[in-house]
């Protein structure tokens, strides 16, 4: 899954890296981020748009050789239609039945017109039926149980008008609930960029990703006195104050203002006060005056200081910690051949 620019990590970077590791299939949101995917990957991969077809768009998947995921009769309808007029002779799809998402995909009724009326899928080269799970990161939740039944259901349903389809319901934290939930292809994404897709147990996962900043300024804060915008961080002892040159606008979120922490070496130093746009402000008196000066390296996201810690501490999800992640950062990528 490398969608939204890889979980903002940069698809540019993720995808040849996971494509010589041996992926074969790749999934994104939108057109726009199959077409370029296309472009980076070259032929051979197989690239599906989850958001499906829209509005006349069904010669650009054709012409980028991306296949749509059909979503709903509809889209069905529209891509049947295309593939009957076109020349490319390119009609791949994927089918997406929803389970219990409510979001995406055939509900109930859909999938029996469907089933009902399985010529509508004649023009269509389906190569993939899948599902997605509302709950898989809550492994005892029963909706899993449930969307596992209401898939096979679906599967079966179809199984003589749909031979030999690559069948996928599991996300990152769904391969953790068993083989019975991996079909034939898993769509992971959070997992391979770090995050725990099995909390609240450790995380079995590499955490990939580190966030660092550089001190720019280091002040004695004499007391009484406050911190930042708003004054939210009042100062009770003299203290010793270091600014970092990231904020808000970089994706280092407001609400970690005051209620998360950086690491300097291995000592813990509190963000204090509010995050601003392009600032944030650590209380580094715990530590000796000679190690902490402008150029000093602190981690905000790293071993020890996980996304999902970060997430928790703003009251999200390691996900939007990625996503969220800058564009003014200089990123520098290791490992995967490069
Ligand atoms: C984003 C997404 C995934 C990947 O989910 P993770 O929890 O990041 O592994 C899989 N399937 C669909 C349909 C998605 O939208």
């Amino acid at each position: 899954m490398v969608k939204a620019d890889a979980y903002g990590l940069g698809v540019a970077a993720v995808a040849p890296v996971l494509a010589a590791a041996g992926c074969r299939w790749f999934f994104v949101a939108t057109l726009d981020e199959g077409i370029a995917l296309r472009a980076l990957l070259g032929d051979g991969a197989e690239i599906a748009v989850l958001n499906g077809p829209a509005g006349g768009s069904a010669p650009l998947f054709a012409e980028h050789q991306l296949m749509p995921v059909l979503n709903h009769l509809g889209q069905i309808a529209e891509w049947a239609d295309f593939c009957r007029r076109d020349e490319t002779l390119w009609r791949a799809a994927a089918i997406h039945f929803d389970t219990g998402m409510n979001r995406l995909g055939l509900g109930a009724a859909e999938r029996d017109r469907l089933a009902a009326g399985p010529d509508m899928l004649d023009a269509i080269e389906v190569r993939l039926v899948m599902s997605h799970l509302a709950c898989a990161d809550e492994r005892r939740h029963a909706m899993n149980r449930a969307q596992l039944g209401l898939f096979t259901a679906a599967l079966t349903r179809l199984a003589p008008h749909l031979p030999a389809v690559t069948a996928s319901l599991a996300n990152s934290s769904g391969i953790f609930l068993g083989a019975d939930f991996h079909f034939d292809l898993a769509r992971p994404g959070i997992a391979l960029y770090g995050g725990n897709p099995t909390p609240p147990e450790p995380n079995p996962m590499a955490e990939v990703v580190r966030l660092q900043g550089k001190i720019i300024q280091v002040r004695d804060v004499d007391s009484p006195m406050t911190v930042g915008y708003g004054a939210t961080h009042r100062v009770d002892r003299p203290c010793r104050i270091a600014t970092v040159p990231l904020g808000y606008a970089d994706g280092f979120l407001r609400s970690l203002g005051n209620r998360s922490y950086a690491t300097i070496g291995s000592t813990r130093v509190p963000v204090v006060g509010r995050v601003s746009m392009d600032l944030i402000t650590i209380d580094v008196t715990a530590l000796p005056a000679a190690e902490v000066h402008p150029g000093t390296p602190v981690e905000l996201i790293g071993p020890g200081r996980s996304i999902d810690d970060v997430a928790a501490a703003a009251g999200t999800i390691g996900y939007e910690i990625l996503t969220s992640l800058g564009a003014r950062y200089r990123r520098r990528y290791s490992g995967g051949g490069r």
